[in-house]
């Protein structure tokens, strides 16, 4: 096939050239456009940008000459992983103009007519697009992927959902690189915990409840569940780990949740889109795993890791949860959401 052209909005940032890498070699899309601010804007993306992921700049992005975030030669698809601060205005102004925008910032993830998708929980969220579009008069749309920590939590709720979700208390230990560049002080977290993540735990509260929702006469019902989160940053690099407890209604056994999770697949794994992942959800049997060090890199960062599944004296069930927050939290996930959105011909 021929390559879809893309572009990315805030591409000199931290999530930005995690994009730029996600996309290097991708089988449909190629990435033709880079966007920033002011700042950059007019300067060969290698001049623009201090390149901070492991290994060196990918040759086919050195030479782009970086442009102002504002609709005009822009491909049609757009990836977003701009500052907070400026995201809103400029992503409508995108979606206006007619760019499909699939966007990493928070900014519109709680707007009732767009999608917080993860592409195996909640597929049918797409329906609202043309509500979207409706609502706003753009020709163009804004489609989210969730925060890096409702990431790891969604993908290993989503099988347990038949079971009938009722309460979930989820204690993060997240990764550095989950605040960007330079993020958090050294002096702050070399053999610390911080024990505060500004506005994390209501945005793992409600994200987590719109994505398990139901698509319903053009809204979203969200999962009727009580989600409480309590958020801590600690040193580790990349890789998010959760542990959950679980109160589920129809009481399933130990055999029948470890069976919904490790034989969980959806329609990313159906259609076999290039960034999903064989298996979403991997459990694991050693007492002692998922590690971030360990087992962040294993399925390109695409999985949730599952382990240490046993009873809850509290609620029913508790177990940890372990994920790649910058990849599965953030441009592998957006880049997964682009390829349904293809398969469901919205890139048409
Ligand atoms: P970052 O490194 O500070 O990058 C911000 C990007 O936005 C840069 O490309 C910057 O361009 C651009 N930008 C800043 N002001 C602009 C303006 N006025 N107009 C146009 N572009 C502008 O931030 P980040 O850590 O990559 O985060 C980006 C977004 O992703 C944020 O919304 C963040 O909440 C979200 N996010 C981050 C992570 C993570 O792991 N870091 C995870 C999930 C979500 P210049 O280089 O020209 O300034």
């Amino acid at each position: 096939m021929n390559k879809i052209e893309v572009g990315v909005l805030g591409a000199t940032g931290m999530v930005g050239q995690e994009f730029v890498s996600f996309l290097q070699n991708h089988p449909w899309f190629e990435m033709k456009w880079a966007g920033a601010s002011d700042r950059s804007a007019g300067k060969k993306y290698s001049d623009a940008t201090s390149w901070r992921l492991d290994g060196v700049m990918p040759t086919g992005v050195r030479n782009l000459t970086v442009e102002e975030s504002k609709p005009g030669n822009a491909p049609k698809l757009l990836f977003s992983a701009m500052d907070a601060s400026v995201a809103t205005d400029i992503e409508r102004a995108f979606a206006s103009a007619g760019h499909i925008v699939v966007s990493n910032s928070r900014n519109h993830r709680m707007e009732p007519d767009v999608p917080l998708l993860v592409p195996e929980a909640n597929p049918d969220h797409l329906k609202l697009i043309p509500v979207q579009q409706r609502n706003r008069g753009w020709k163009g749309q804004i489609v989210t992927n969730p925060n890096c920590s409702t990431a790891v939590l969604a993908l290993a709720l989503a099988p347990l959902k038949r079971f009938g979700i009722a309460r979930v208390i989820v204690t993060t230990m997240q990764a550095v690189s989950g605040a960007g560049y330079p993020g958090v002080p050294s002096l702050d977290i070399i053999g610390n915990v911080i024990p505060f993540i500004g506005g994390e735990e209501e945005k793992m509260q409600q994200e987590t409840q719109k994505i398990l929702g139901d698509y319903r006469g053009d809204r979203i019902e969200p999962l009727a569940a009580r989600v409480s989160a309590h958020c801590n940053r600690v040193p580790v690099i990349d890789g998010h780990t959760e542990t959950v407890s679980i109160e589920l209604s129809s009481k399933p056994s130990r055999e029948e949740i470890l069976d919904a999770l490790s034989s969980f697949t959806a329609l990313p794994q159906e259609r076999k889109l290039p960034s999903a992942p064989p298996h979403p959800v991997i459990c694991m049997e050693q007492p002692d795993r998922p590690q971030p060090r360990r087992d962040v890199e294993r399925e390109n960062g695409m999985s949730t890791f599952v382990g240490r599944l046993r009873t809850c004296p509290a609620l029913d069930w508790k177990f940890v949860a372990m994920g790649h927050n910058t990849v599965r939290g953030a441009a592998g996930a957006a880049v997964l959401n682009a390829e349904l959105m293809y398969s469901e011909g919205f890139l048409d």
